[in-house]
């Protein structure tokens, strides 16, 4: 996936609202069961077949009234760099307010197509009111409600005019890596640490179709491409970054990966932005190693103290909780190999394939000994599985009445595939069909 959308504007216009409606999540369960809240600043949508992300900027400041037009700037600013394409939304209630025209200002003067939004037009008498914001001198103005949805469609049409095509994930046939993390937890000096020991980078090759650059690697015997992670490229910027923007910056290089190695600190513990990262790797269905750095500076490095900080790592990861823990140090140049040695791993399961024989009479067993609870006296009879050709591991499982199958079901079979085969770190997918 490689088509960005950020919505912007000043507090209470609508923005989440809109954000919501494009990317109604049907996994908000999921989301809710881990003990660490996270932001709703990302989701994956799709119009007319294409998919692209939706950036929220304005999470970061919602609720709060003092907030300061170089907040904005910023949040604006950001936008335009990381995005494809930018929803500018105004209240059709407010009118253009002093804060709306220095969004626009910076609108302006960005090279990346904006869609002026005139929001809570609930009906048609409010709609006299939009002609309004087309005195920002943004072009047309696309008249909506994102409570009731109404516009959302003449929006989308457009918007998914001006994406370019999809890159082709399999593209390249060696492993693409990126590290992310917040500012500070020690990627740039993971990078340097391994790369400084055996300098061999083979090209730089400056993406021309990606907005990404990619530098080839080999490193102690691995092949792999390092996608060039904003938060490392902008060095000097990223320092005066909030933590928040640090998670919109890394969105575009985990589209762009294969595997991700998320690092936190150790003396902070996996906090909310960390899992908001997290989550966006979980979204594009990218492997995942979770590297725990900085883990010189913990003094109890008992085997009890280790396997604590481990399970309450787990238990903030709930439901996702196949993911590769490493605990590491830049400094003391602890377990650097593991970790690429690891990632290299998880880039092999990511892309196994599994016989059809072989999953078939792996689950036929599974199933026939716990078969899907019948449903209203219906029985439900699983016929055949096979693995999807799909980048990343998915597994339809075919039968009778799909509609019947509940999610803890298919968590079960889930949880049997992990038992069996090896998807370490990698997230997989389950659809019931029909046949
Ligand atoms: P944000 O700060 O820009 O993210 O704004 P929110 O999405 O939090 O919305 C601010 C307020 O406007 C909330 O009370 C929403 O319910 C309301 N709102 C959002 N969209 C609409 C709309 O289309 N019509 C109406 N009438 N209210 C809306
Ligand atoms: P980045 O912003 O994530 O790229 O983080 P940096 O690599 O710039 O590191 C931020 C700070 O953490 C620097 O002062 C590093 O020296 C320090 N640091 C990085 N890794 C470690 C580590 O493993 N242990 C300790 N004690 N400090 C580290």
């Amino acid at each position: 996936m490689s088509n960005i959308i950020a919505i912007v504007g000043r507090p209470n216009v609508g923005k989440s609202t809109l954000f919501n409606r494009l990317t109604k999540s049907k996994s908000a369960i999921v989301e809710e069961m881990s003990g660490v809240t996270r932001d709703r600043i990302y989701g994956v949508s799709e119009w007319n077949g294409r998919a692209f992300s939706v950036i929220d900027t304005g999470g970061y400041v919602r609720g709060s009234d003092d907030i300061f037009e170089s907040e904005i700037r910023k949040q604006v600013e950001i936008a335009i760099e990381e995005a494809n394409a930018i929803i500018f939304v105004s209240d059709v209630t407010v009118g253009i307010t002093d804060l709306d025209e220095s969004v626009a200002a910076i609108l302006r003067k960005a090279k990346k197509p904006v869609f002026v939004v005139a929001n809570k037009v609930d009906n048609a008498t409010r709609a006299n009111d939009a002609f309004e914001f087309f005195n920002y001198g943004l072009g047309d103005v696309y008249n909506l409600s994102s409570i009731n949805g109404s516009g959302t469609g003449e929006l989308l049409d457009d918007l998914v005019k001006v994406f370019k095509d999809d890159v082709d994930e399999e593209e390249s046939d060696v492993p693409r890596i990126s590290i992310v993390g917040k500012p500070n937890v020690g990627k740039s000096s993971f990078i340097n640490a391994i790369t400084g020991e055996q300098r061999n980078i083979v090209t730089d090759i400056s993406g021309t179709t990606r907005d990404s650059i990619d530098t080839d690697f080999k490193l102690f015997g691995f092949d792999f491409k390092l996608v060039d992670t904003a938060g490392i490229r902008k060095k000097n910027k990223v320092h005066e970054d909030i933590e928040y923007y640090s998670v919109i910056r890394s969105v575009r290089s985990i589209e762009y990966s294969d595997v991700c190695v998320l690092m936190i600190d150790a003396t902070e513990g996996l906090q909310k932005q960390d899992l908001n990262i997290f989550y966006i790797i979980e979204k594009n269905k990218k492997g995942v190693v979770l590297l725990v750095n900085k883990w010189d500076l913990i003094e109890d490095k008992s085997p009890e103290y280790v396997k604590e900080y481990e399970d309450k790592l787990r238990e903030d990861l709930a439901p996702f909780n196949n993911v590769p823990i490493i605990f590491t140090s830049t400094i003391s140049k602890q377990r650097l190999h593991r970790a690429l040695e690891k990632t290299m791993e998880v880039y092999a399961n990511r892309m196994q394939k599994i016989p059809t024989s072989e999953l078939n009479n792996f689950l036929q067993d599974v199933i026939e000994r716990s078969p899907p609870p019948s449903v209203k006296g219906k029985f439900i009879k699983i016929k055949f599985v096979t693995q999807l050709p799909t980048h990343s591991p998915s597994f339809a499982l075919f039968c009778n009445l799909p509609q019947y199958i509940r999610d803890d079901y298919k968590r079960f079979i889930e949880n049997k595939l992990r038992q069996r085969f090896n998807f370490e770190g990698v997230p997989i997918r389950i659809f019931f069909r029909k046949k």
